[in-house]
């Protein structure tokens, strides 16, 4: 049996997490259930902000918030001063409504509509992080309308792919995020900004790939957009106040996956990014980083009502649970791997491998392919680790399935922080036939 995040077995021989136990976790709130063990968010939260601290270099620490957007989780990353990435109008309301400082919020996105830029202007967010030429001269536009100043980053693509476990080395990427640095879009990005009297440039924003167990990739991005900086600053002048190197940063979802600690990465991006700063003339910036899934992932899991077995002779045995790609789509998107256990029972020797099913009307809505267990069946309850990242977040009602709760456990306390969607819920926008808004031909 595998153990993630901070769980563990308690004297009653349940699953525990953050002092709860699971199985009573599940009796009170229902299934399937999101728990998050707040104190594991917390120590990664200051995991990343202590190395930065300790090496003296001002830094930010933005959580992406489309890991994982409540108001209470948003509150947590504010207790943890961490600043905040959002990418629509959607995470900037909920960042607002939990009375986030505005000022640590920062806007992504490679389609930000006007009202999207209208409202981060109007909440005097912290800056922009301007993705390509259009919204470039829209933002400038808007500004100059409003007469009203805004800092901004330039999103850049430096040609470099980090996957998983290697890096590729592309000329000029093929990607609808941000401005090319190899073809000269970057820099002529840059000409057209400072040229106005509206835009402040803050510096540069890249962000590499997810799920990244190595530095080699950050390193090499920290590389080439250095130097680049120091041709612009000898051609343009410019010198940048932050130099943002995105997320990415890898979790262990399986036995497989060994990332790296948070000091880690930033160490070594920090003294990257003073070594290429130091032999030139410019000063050093900033760095900010934007953890998503390292912040949040390891430390969530869901649990699950085991239902219906079916025997495929000499192939497989499935095991359906009561929830699946409606609250975690991650396996059926991208092959995605978990892990998991029996929580009411997780020292019960393993004696098959069993194929874990949702319950969806697809046959690709399965969480996990192989997974070995004691023989289980209809009542047991399975703890599937580290959903904490692109789970709620990505859970949708197909199949009109309720969306989960989502409860949070901290020192032996637990308190519910998303209510489980009702059927109510499912129908408040639906209009019956005879009372449809109807719109005619004039
Ligand atoms: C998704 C994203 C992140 C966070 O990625 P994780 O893999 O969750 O750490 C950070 N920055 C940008 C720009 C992103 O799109």
């Amino acid at each position: 049996m595998h153990m993630y995040g901070t769980s563990q077995v308690n004297n009653q021989g349940h699953l525990e997490i953050g002092g709860v136990d699971t199985v009573e976790l599940t009796e009170r709130f229902g299934t399937p259930l999101y728990v998050y063990d707040v104190e594991l968010i917390r120590e990664r939260a200051r995991g990343f902000k202590r190395t930065f601290e300790e090496l003296g270099i001002p830094a930010q620490v933005a959580y992406a918030s489309k890991a994982f957007s409540s108001i209470a989780m948003i509150q947590l990353a504010e207790q943890e001063g961490l600043s905040l990435d959002v990418v629509s109008a959607g995470e900037l309301y909920t960042a607002i409504k939990a009375g986030f400082p505005t000022e640590r919020i920062h806007f992504h996105g490679n389609n930000k509509s006007i009202e999207e830029l209208h409202m981060a202007l109007d909440n005097q967010i912290g800056c922009i992080v301007v993705d390509n030429f259009s919204e470039l001269t829209l933002l400038e536009e808007i500004c100059s309308n409003r007469e009203e100043k805004v800092h901004i980053l330039l999103r850049v693509t430096p040609g470099i792919e980090a996957h998983t476990h290697d890096y590729i080395l592309t000329g000029q990427e093929d990607s609808k995020f941000g401005f090319d640095l190899i073809n000269g879009q970057a820099e002529n990005a840059l000409n057209q900004a400072i040229k106005s009297n509206w835009l402040e440039v803050l510096g540069l924003h890249c962000h590499i790939g997810s799920q990244i167990f190595q530095t080699t990739g950050f390193l090499l991005a920290a590389q080439k957009i250095i130097g680049k900086l120091k041709e612009w600053h000898k051609s343009l002048g410019f010198q940048p106040k932050v130099l943002n190197l995105g997320g990415g940063f890898g979790i262990r979802y399986t036995e497989e996956d060994d990332p790296l600690p948070a000091s880690q990465y930033v160490e070594e991006i920090v003294r990257e990014v003073q070594k290429q700063i130091a032999h030139s003339d410019l000063e050093m910036p900033e760095i900010w980083i934007e953890p998503g899934r390292s912040l949040v992932g390891d430390a969530g899991l869901t649990l699950y009502k085991v239902g219906s077995e079916k025997e495929v002779p000499d192939v497989r045995k499935y095991l359906a649970v009561d929830g699946g790609m409606s609250d975690n789509i991650r396996p059926a998107l991208y092959e995605a791997k978990y892990d998991a256990v029996l929580a009411n029972r997780p020292l019960d020797p393993v004696e098959e491998t069993v194929a874990i099913a949702g319950k969806c009307c697809e046959s690709g809505d399965m969480l996990i392919w192989d997974l070995p267990l004691p023989k289980a069946g209809r009542g047991d309850i399975l703890a599937v680790f580290c959903t904490g990242a692109y789970g709620y977040s990505m859970s949708n009602n197909y199949n009109r399935i309720p969306r989960p709760a989502v409860v949070f456990v901290e020192n032996g306390e637990a308190r519910l922080v998303i209510k489980r969607e009702t059927f109510d819920d499912l129908i408040r926008q639906d209009l019956a036939f005879h009372e449809a808004v109807s719109f005619n031909k004039e």
